[in-house]
């Protein structure tokens, strides 16, 4: 096993990633920016290196600057956790050559599924569905145009490197095509430095259903159950679910074996999540694979009561999974909802600086994932996500009321968070029904900003 792995993250996953190191009895190393020094996995590490001035492309995605503190400090592993260098392929082949362990899939791995139309590619390849598009990539508009007029409008267009959103327009009419592929392929380029784009089917109201896996270097994949993340906000994710009300059995386990179908094909190791959407007919088409350890894992590690990253590392280290698909059994209900410091009154703008008192939920069957701390500060150079909440309960509703009580236990003074909104969807009845789809924000947006539904039940 690693005697000493390097956190190459900040925030809650380093925390997160912390806290399984200390249990598994390797020593932790932190690494921060200069915006960082007071954070809390510096606190918590006893020993921490600043690698670079505030901005991430300076300091966390600065690779030489990680790798010379993983050689300097003696580290046996790096873990990325998610974002800045978690699918970096450069970055886990230059752990490799430096003789340390990256926490994640191969380079090549991470490379093949980094390359959307060319992950489309393969899935369809392994008998896997794929949305209706392109084949591979699409280099002009007028291509683009000859293949929307044969799949048939709206379609979406996408960036090969995109990720969080970033580089897709909605495309409803053949008169807007040409425009907003040049637009999408204008973000794509400045976002990722890729202007290669594909086109898929835009699927209408859809669920946004991820399955977990995790594989081993003998070959062994399972999954962990699926997560509806269909809760979204330009295509963010905002809440996470397990199970989901939209998956009867049979298309649960037909969709499970896709996802392992999906990773065998990929030639995959360790943690990752096979995403994909699912039509109101309840066909589901894959739409990507990411290949790190995703913000919303804590749901599957309640439903399963696997520690995933603790599995992660043990992967990374050589040794088998700790349970074959036959031993993981699925209990009750999870869900997490993200805090972010953002103020949805005012159209969402990021609300960082410096938090005052703190009061962070507890009890039965509350988890709490922050970096958070009364007197701590928020940089305004990072992701806005301040803290999770994920609970767990025997069934959904439960579940449900033990959010919304989460929710109003919750303090944070200083930052502007979207607390309220969260609380707002927990009550509203087409949520507590479970009957919603990726359009539900979107579309019942005011109406959760001004309404109060707390006090009402609907039935289930
Ligand atoms: P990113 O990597 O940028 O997050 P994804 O391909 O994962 O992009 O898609 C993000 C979100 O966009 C999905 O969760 C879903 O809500 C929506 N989406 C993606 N592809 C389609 C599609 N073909 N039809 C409808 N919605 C889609």
């Amino acid at each position: 096993m690693f005697k000493r792995i390097l956190i190459a993250n900040r925030g809650e996953i380093a925390v997160r990633v912390f806290r399984a190191c200390r249990e598994m009895d390797i020593e932790p190393v932190a690494v921060y920016s200069q915006a960082d020094r007071e954070a809390l996995h510096v606190q918590l590490a006893e020993r921490a290196y600043c690698i670079g001035p505030a901005r991430s492309a300076d300091s966390y995605l600065n690779m030489d600057a990680i790798l010379t503190v993983a050689r300097a400090a003696g580290c046996d592993a790096i873990h990325p956790g998610y974002g800045f260098l978690s699918e970096n392929a450069d970055f886990a082949d230059a752990c490799q050559t430096a003789g340390i362990a990256f926490i994640g899939p191969s380079g090549d791995v991470i490379r093949a599924m980094g390359n959307k139309a060319a992950a489309r590619a393969l899935m369809r390849k392994a008998g896997v569905p794929v949305v209706p598009g392109s084949d591979g990539a699409v280099d002009t508009a007028q291509q683009a145009q000859a293949i929307a007029d044969a799949i048939g409008y709206p379609v979406l267009i996408k960036a090969a490197a995109g990720g969080g959103g970033r580089g897709m327009r909605r495309v409803y009419e053949p008169a807007q095509l040409k425009a907003l592929f040049e637009e999408a392929r204008g973000e794509a380029l400045a976002c990722f430095g890729d202007g290669e784009m594909y086109l898929e089917k835009l699927i209408l109201r859809p669920r946004h259903i991820e399955f977990q896996i995790m594989a081993d270097r003998e070959g062994h994949v399972i999954q962990l159950g699926e997560r509806d993340c269909s809760i979204q906000r330009r295509n963010q994710k905002l809440l996470e679910e397990s199970p989901s009300r939209a998956l009867t059995p049979a298309l649960r386990e037909e969709m499970g074996k896709a996802a392992v179908a999906a990773a065998r094909a990929a030639g995959y190791e360790n943690a990752g999540t096979v995403e994909f959407v699912v039509d109101q007919e309840g066909h589901f088409y894959f739409i990507e694979m990411n290949t790190r350890i995703q913000v919303e894992h804590p749901v599957t590690e309640l439903t399963t009561g696997l520690d995933l990253v603790r599995e992660q590392i043990r992967v990374a280290a050589g040794l088998p999974l700790s349970v074959s698909q036959e031993e993981v059994f699925f209990r009750g209900h999870a869900m997490e909802c993200r805090i972010n410091a953002e103020d949805p009154a005012h159209g969402f703008r990021p609300s960082p600086g410096k938090v005052g008192f703190l009061h962070l939920p507890g009890g039965f069957g509350v988890r709490v994932d922050t970096g958070l701390y009364p007197g701590c500060e928020l940089p305004a150079y990072y992701d806005s996500l301040m803290a999770k909440i994920i609970v767990y309960a025997p069934t959904r509703l439960e579940a449900i009321r033990r959010m919304r009580r989460s929710l109003e236990e919750l303090i944070v003074e200083g930052p502007a968070a979207n607390t309220d909104l969260l609380h707002q969807i927990l009550y509203h009845p087409d949520f507590v029904r479970g009957n919603y789809n990726t359009g539900f924000l979107e579309e019942h947006l005011d109406t959760l900003l001004t309404w109060s539904g707390s006090g009402e039940e609907v039935e289930q």
